[in-house]
């Protein structure tokens, strides 16, 4: 099972802290993306200058994994 890590972000430029997605974050994603989500995918856990946690999505190999950028909504958990 993979942990938190240090992964570089594409909406906040920078080298941010990064958490496994939840049983319920990977349903969402899988029923986005009509495929098995694999655990390989993180998100972002930065908080924004706004409040909000960043929740940008990623794949732990590949920084722009998405051809647009995908964030998870700010109501799963
Ligand atoms: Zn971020």
């Amino acid at each position: 099972m993979p942990t938190e890590k240090r992964l570089t972000c594409q909406t906040c430029r920078a080298e941010e802290k990064h958490e496994p997605l939840t049983t319920n974050e990977r349903t969402w994603l899988r029923e986005q993306l009509g495929n098995p989500v694999s655990d390989n995918y993180f998100k972002c856990v930065n908080v924004r200058p706004d409040g909000k946690v960043c929740l940008n999505l990623r794949t732990h190999g590949h920084e722009k994994h998405f051809r647009l950028t995908k964030r998870l909504p700010d109501d799963l958990e």
